[in-house]
């Protein structure tokens, strides 16, 4: 078997007016992600790390933020078509590995619904979904609520 690993960073800003969707579901906050799509830096982040591990470029390359098909897309469906991009090159998901910054809210809460979430999206158990939260100190973008950053890695197999 081979196997393959692949890394994905993506960053958003926080504003007023925008719902906060992380991981695939919508979270109770003052302040949302900025973006083209719904914003979703966690699910974003995790699309960039599986076409890393397949070497198929990065997430804007597939889903170009000018196109106007993808405008206020929900992230689960570009997930999901980035999951149909990698098995199409013959690689299955071994697991992944997510860590969103983020100073508030707490997300801690919400991890078990984004893990199961994210594995219905993916065809996988939610047990090969690690997702971890921080916060930055108080310090830098994220630590100021400028805004929300995530680091993911993935194992592909084939
Ligand atoms: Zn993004």
């Amino acid at each position: 078997m081979k196997t393959r690993v692949g890394f994905g960073f993506d960053v958003h800003r926080l504003v007023e007016g925008r719902e906060l969707w992380l991981g695939g579901i919508r979270i109770d906050h003052s302040l949302g992600l900025l973006g083209h799509s719904d914003a979703d830096v966690l699910i974003h982040a995790l699309c960039d790390a599986l076409l890393g591990a397949a070497n198929m470029r990065d997430i804007g390359y597939h889903f170009p933020d000018t196109a106007g098909e993808y405008a206020g897309i929900d992230s689960k469906i570009l997930l999901k078509k980035t999951v149909e991009l990698i098995h199409g090159k013959g690689y299955s998901i071994g697991n992944a590995d997510i860590t969103v910054c983020a100073e508030r809210p707490k997300l801690n809460p919400h991890i078990p619904a984004m893990q199961q979430t994210l594995a219905a999206c993916m065809g996988v158990d939610p047990d090969d979904i690690s997702i971890k939260a921080t916060t930055t100190e108080r310090l830098g973008f994220t630590g100021r609520e400028e805004g929300i950053s995530a680091y993911a890695v993935v194992l592909l197999e084939k």
